[in-house]
């Protein structure tokens, strides 16, 4: 018997693991991958730490979160600065000066406000209501066309006008020579890589991988007092109420016999002709010196169930059939739903641990 089954070694799951464990709980921790750690898993190839499901940089401005990552290891300056490949022409990320001046050729911020707010006017948006009017109302017309449309339209297999506009509010946009892709206080990418930690926090803890809390649901609910989910909530109530929709990825990666690929650890590809919206050179996020370096193609793709669900679709129609899951989640008093696919938010690493943190205190 055990004090907490735990469903899925992810952040969020190996993060109440860690805690419950060193409150002297006794934690079975179950995987249906072959590797600890989720979406955050990298693995060693040629001496390089390859993050086998995308890029991943942790940066958040909430100290204690910070803090808390730094027991399990030591962060590195790496300043995530993705370039846009757009047809052969190459544009910083995000939208700042070096972006404007790129484009239209202007020099300070006051040239560049009055360009984006003359594509503005013009395209006659005042209250946007879905991400192609967000994106314009922000940039202008020239970036959504050219770095916006294409990219967003494969990431996510609709139009940018059936989108929900918080998507593109996750890109800063400054006025600033400042290429840095997000505005937090701290970010960097841990030395070593990020199975490390999730090792560090599941030490010591029982651990069954390659195993489905589907397959064996009825002796699993028995093992412990309480589960910790983290796997899909409509899965767990076997899709009573209809199917949530998530986006999914497939991840094609190359040894290649040379020291530098592209310059740059994430170059994205924003016409829609390129089916990938992506390339990582993954050697780049720890400034590796290897004589040979990795990649990683990032494709898109349409999720059907026993896909893996990388991105909850959090538009209206799926928030309101996911508030429905919630209710009954809400009056469980055995399981605990969390992470990106139990709370069904498009989560980052920082909000998941802020997530498990606050099912710590209140749990623990
Ligand atoms: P997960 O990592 O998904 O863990 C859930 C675990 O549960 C998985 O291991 C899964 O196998 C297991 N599981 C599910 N169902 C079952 C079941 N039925 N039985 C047993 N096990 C099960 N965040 C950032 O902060 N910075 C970034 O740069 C960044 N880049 C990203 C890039 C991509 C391509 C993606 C997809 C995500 C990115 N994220 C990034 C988000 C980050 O990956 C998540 O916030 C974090 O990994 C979520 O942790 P989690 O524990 O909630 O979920
Ligand atoms: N985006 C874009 N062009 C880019 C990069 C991002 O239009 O070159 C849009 C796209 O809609 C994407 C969103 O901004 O889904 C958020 O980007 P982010 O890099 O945060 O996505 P993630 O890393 O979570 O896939």
């Amino acid at each position: 018997m055990y004090d907490y089954l735990i469903v899925g070694s992810g952040l969020f799951g190996s993060i109440f693991a860690y805690e419950a464990n060193k409150r002297g709980k006794a934690c079975l921790v179950i995987d249906k991958r072959d590797h600890i750690g989720g979406n955050i898993y990298t693995e060693e190839i040629e001496g390089i730490n390859v993050h086998k499901y995308g890029a991943h940089i942790f940066h958040t401005s909430n100290k204690e979160v910070w803090n808390y990552i730094q027991q399990f290891a030591e962060f590195n300056r790496y300043t995530n600065c993705p370039i846009a490949n757009y047809k052969g022409e190459i544009y910083n990320m995000p939208f700042n000066m070096n972006t404007f001046n790129k484009l239209w050729g202007v020099v300070t911020p006051q040239e560049a406000k009055a360009k984006i707010d003359e594509q503005i006017k013009e395209s006659g948006i005042v209250n946007p209501k879905n991400l192609e009017e967000q994106a314009i109302s922000l940039v202008g017309k020239d970036i959504y066309e050219k770095l916006v449309k294409g990219y967003t339209q494969k990431q996510w297999g609709r139009p940018c006008h059936e989108l929900p506009s918080f998507i593109i509010k996750r890109l800063p946009v400054r006025f600033t020579y400042d290429n840095n892709y997000f505005n937090d206080i701290y970010q960097g990418i841990p030395i070593g890589g990020y199975t490390k930690i999730i090792e560090k926090m599941l030490d010591g803890i029982d651990i069954k991988l390659n195993y489905d809390f589907f397959d064996h649901r009825e002796e699993l609910e028995k093992i412990a007092d309480k589960i910790v989910f983290t796997g899909m909530i409509d899965q767990f109530y076997n899709y009573k109420f209809g199917t949530l929709e998530y986006r999914s990825l497939k991840f094609e990666t190359e040894i290649l016999d040379c020291e530098n690929y592209q310059g740059n650890a994430v170059v994205n590809y924003n016409e829609y002709e390129i089916p990938y919206t992506r390339i990582i050179e993954h050697k780049h996020f720890e400034y590796g010196t290897q004589s040979k370096t990795v990649i990683t193609k990032e494709y898109p793709s349409n999720w059907e169930k026993g896909d893996e669900p990388y991105y909850p679709m959090n538009d209206k129609k799926n928030n309101e059939l996911y508030a429905k899951y919630k209710e009954l989640a809400d009056q469980e008093n055995k399981v605990i739903f969390g992470g990106r696919l139990g709370m069904y938010k498009y989560f980052d690493m920082h909000n998941v641990i802020e997530e498990a943190l606050k099912v710590v205190k209140e749990e623990l």
